[in-house]
């Protein structure tokens, strides 16, 4: 039987100046993107945090309304390690965030405050590669995001968010493409190599999650390590973050 390599990857593009990252959850994107994230603001780049949940239903032993508090500090720690300094808190229900026009709504609202050229999301296919589950809020959360971000550039969708509507944003249509990082159907990564270790650091940040989750033996380097080389084999790098890239223009 003869193994087939996995096929090689594309460079992002990286002719950008604003990219906001949306998730589920504080910790998601430490779980794969955050050396990315610290390479972009290392180029001067803009890059915003948004967390639709305060992840507050994340540890088995903490109680939802100590724990918000929690990981909301950990998030902005965890940031700032990366070179981001604007980190939103959406505060939908974590665990049973449900995909639908109240999620595209919340969402559209920060597309349009931040504008960006770029959003990145999370993986939201049914796994993520073999028989690993993804979970539902991510799922959720990812197809709630490709159609925000459209939703974002129309003046009749949740025109109450525009000045003289009754808030106070105007409709943006300036994203050119959505990102999800960890996509078992990447076809994009960039090169990890010279940020790894603040991804790492970023990850460690989430002290008290870690420990909540108590993973006995459970090591934040080993595990992006075990992402970020295989994806750097088929980009020519020593480590890579993977993307699944969509379009957000027509016919291209
Ligand atoms: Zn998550």
């Amino acid at each position: 039987m003869t193994e087939t390599a996995p096929p090689p990857l594309t460079p992002l593009d990286e002719a950008w100046e604003r990219a906001l990252c949306i998730v589920a959850h504080p910790d998601d994107l430490e779980f794969g993107a955050a050396a990315a994230v610290a390479r972009w603001t290392g180029q001067g780049k803009w890059v915003g945090y948004v967390m639709i949940t305060s992840g507050e239903a994340g540890i088995d032993g903490l109680h939802p309304q100590e724990c918000r508090a929690v990981r909301e500090a950990e998030q902005v720690a965890s940031a700032q390690v990366v070179g981001v300094d604007t980190v939103d808190f959406l505060g939908l229900p974590d665990g049973v965030l449900e995909y639908g026009v109240d999620l595209r709504r919340a969402i559209a609202a920060t597309v349009r405050r931040h504008r960006p050229e770029i959003v990145v999301t999370g993986n939201f296919r049914d796994t993520f590669g073999g028989r690993s589950l993804n979970q539902a809020d991510h799922i959720a959360a990812g197809r709630a995001v490709l159609d925000a971000v459209r939703d974002a550039g129309n003046r009749w969708v949740f025109g109450e968010q525009l000045t003289g509507q009754g808030g106070d944003l105007e409709p943006w249509g300036g994203v050119r493409e959505v990102w999800a990082f960890g996509s078992p159907d990447a076809t994009h990564a960039v090169d990890t190599t010279a940020t790894f270790d603040a991804g790492v650091a970023s990850l460690e940040a989430h002290a008290a999650y870690i420990e909540g989750r108590g993973w006995e033996g459970w090591d934040p380097r080993e595990f992006l390590e075990g992402i970020a080389r295989p994806t750097g084999q088929r980009l020519g790098t020593a480590y890579a973050a993977p993307f699944e890239v969509f379009s957000m223009g027509w016919g291209d």
